[in-house]
């Protein structure tokens, strides 16, 4: 099926189209109608099968769907959160939300550890609707009182297994514990280990499932 079947808007599709994306992969197939749906997800996916459009594709749909004129004037706050393991994969992920939304009134933004943090205060204070960050560096600027996440509807947990493997559980339970109870949850990983599994049963509420 085309992006447009699965349930994009033509705002989204027009900007998939000028990546020069023409299908769908099979993970975009199956994840693009089960986020748009409002459950919770999990997804089994390496790197390079198209799965970060595979979940930031029906977050926009799903984000456009509940924007009005009216809240881009009044009202920005986060809306949707995206943990990574590393800087480098946070800014991809932004770059490709960008590049997304680029004909949506959402905007986006990236913070991780190892730069400054004066920058992300100014980003945060002008307020993105999604936000994609690392683990430690979302904590510091909650220690701070500089983030506010009490509008969280949709969690992602990118690359969960790597995440895990670099030691991000315990900033993962923290987070968690600090994010509002109803929300959508999307976990996202190439293995399934006893701990990825644990991490979903605690995570995730009556999930889909896919594997490609
Ligand atoms: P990812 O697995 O998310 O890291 O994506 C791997 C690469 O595939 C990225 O460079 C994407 O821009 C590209 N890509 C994602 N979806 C599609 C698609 N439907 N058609 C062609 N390329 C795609």
């Amino acid at each position: 099926s085309s992006f447009s079947e699965l349930g994009l808007s033509e705002d989204i599709v027009r900007a998939v189209s000028e990546q020069g994306y023409i299908s769908p992969t099979p993970i975009q197939q199956q994840a693009i109608p089960a986020v748009i749906r409002g459950g919770d997800l999990l997804a089994g996916a390496q790197t390079g099968t198209g799965k970060t459009a595979g979940f930031t594709l029906p977050i926009l749909q799903r984000l456009a769907s509940t924007t009005t004129s009216k809240d881009k004037v009044t009202r920005r706050v986060i809306r949707v959160l995206v943990l990574t393991p590393t800087r480098e994969l946070a800014a991809q992920v932004q770059e490709n939300i960008a590049l997304y939304s680029k004909y949506l009134p959402l905007n986006s933004g990236v913070i991780f550890g190892g730069v400054g943090i004066n920058p992300q205060i100014k980003l945060l204070k002008h307020g993105v609707d999604i936000l994609v960050a690392t683990p430690g560096r979302l904590l510091d600027h909650h220690q701070q009182g500089t983030i506010d996440l009490r509008h969280i509807e949709i969690l992602v947990l990118d690359e969960a297994d790597r995440m895990l493997d670099m030691g991000f559980i315990h900033d993962i339970k923290k987070i968690l514990a600090i994010l509002p109870t109803k929300r959508q949850n999307l976990l996202f990983s190439a293995t399934f280990s006893d701990d990825i599994k644990a991490l979903a049963d605690r995570l995730l509420n009556n999930p889909a499932m896919i594997e490609v």
